[in-house]
């Protein structure tokens, strides 16, 4: 289905970043990987799937970086036809201690990082007649919860942002919408059930039930393969007329 398409996937080293990378590839698409720590790894799984793949160490959080990366898309890769905004970090402490430099941080990665890509990528997409930006936002992005005011505003400007360039791009062929999943057992979660379990005084195996059980009401994580295949059916003909959405995949969260 995506045969000749290229995809840069931001933050795809691990998590739900490759799991997208890896569900683009296997419908044909060439894939960019960016991300921090090893890139070998993915970058092998994914060329097992036949496809051409790159990698570029972006740090997303430095608009040179990414206008550097998007160069490489074009010299490389002839453009970016699928753009997945999902590198991402977290940070959890009350507003009151919320150390500056995080807060920068995560307002750079998380949010800024999808309009600077966008901004660049976008006109090559206009100008070929198709393209595909989704951004990974949270169910965050649709509700709130304590301790998380950088990621939540973040999440939430992210969906805005989303809803914004989806109608600037409402009669042509490009289509912007987000995705919004709750818990994902994914290495940033991971961190927050360790947190949790050593908080609580419980093993692992309780401090992912205890989390689950306080706002998911499946009691199960998403996957990264999940959501793949939510971002193969956005990319799909059958999605063109889906704009400006924030569609949860939350097992039932924002629901209550
Ligand atoms: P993860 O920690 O597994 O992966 C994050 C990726 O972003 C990694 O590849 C990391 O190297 C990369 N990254 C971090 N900082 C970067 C930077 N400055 N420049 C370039 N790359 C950077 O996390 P994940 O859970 O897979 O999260 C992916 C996205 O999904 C994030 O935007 C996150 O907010 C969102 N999300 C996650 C969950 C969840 O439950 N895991 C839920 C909702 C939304």
């Amino acid at each position: 289905m995506l045969k000749g398409k290229t995809a840069l996937v931001t933050g795809s080293t691990s998590g739900i970043g490759l799991g997208i990378a890896l569900s683009l590839a296997r419908q044909g698409a060439n894939i960019i990987l960016n991300g921090f720590g090893d890139a070998e790894a993915p970058k092998a799984e994914v060329a097992a799937l036949g496809v051409k793949v790159g990698y570029h160490g972006a740090d997303m959080s430095k608009p040179d970086d990414i206008a550097a990366l998007i160069a490489y898309a074009d010299a490389e890769f002839g453009g970016v036809d699928i753009l997945v905004n999902n590198a991402g970090i977290q940070f959890v402490a009350p507003v009151q201690d919320f150390p500056i430099e995080k807060w920068d941080a995560i307002i750079a990665i998380n949010l800024s990082s999808a309009f600077h890509t966008t901004r660049l990528a976008l006109p090559g997409m206009l100008k070929k007649g198709w393209g595909r930006i989704i951004n990974l936002a949270s169910t965050h992005g649709l509700v709130a919860s304590a301790q998380k005011s950088a990621y939540v505003a973040a999440k939430h400007g992210l969906v805005g942002f989303t809803k914004s360039v989806a109608l600037e791009t409402a009669t042509t062929p490009v289509t912007v919408n987000a995705i919004c999943p709750g818990w994902v057992l994914t290495p940033l979660v991971q961190k927050q059930v360790d947190a949790r379990a050593a908080a609580e005084g419980v093993d692992g195996e309780e401090a992912k039930r205890r989390l689950l059980a306080e706002k998911q009401p499946s009691l199960q994580f998403t996957t990264p393969e999940e959501l793949g295949e939510l971002a193969v059916f956005l990319c799909s003909a059958a999605a063109q007329n889906v704009r400006g959405q924030a569609w949860a995949m939350d097992g039932g969260w924002t629901a209550q």
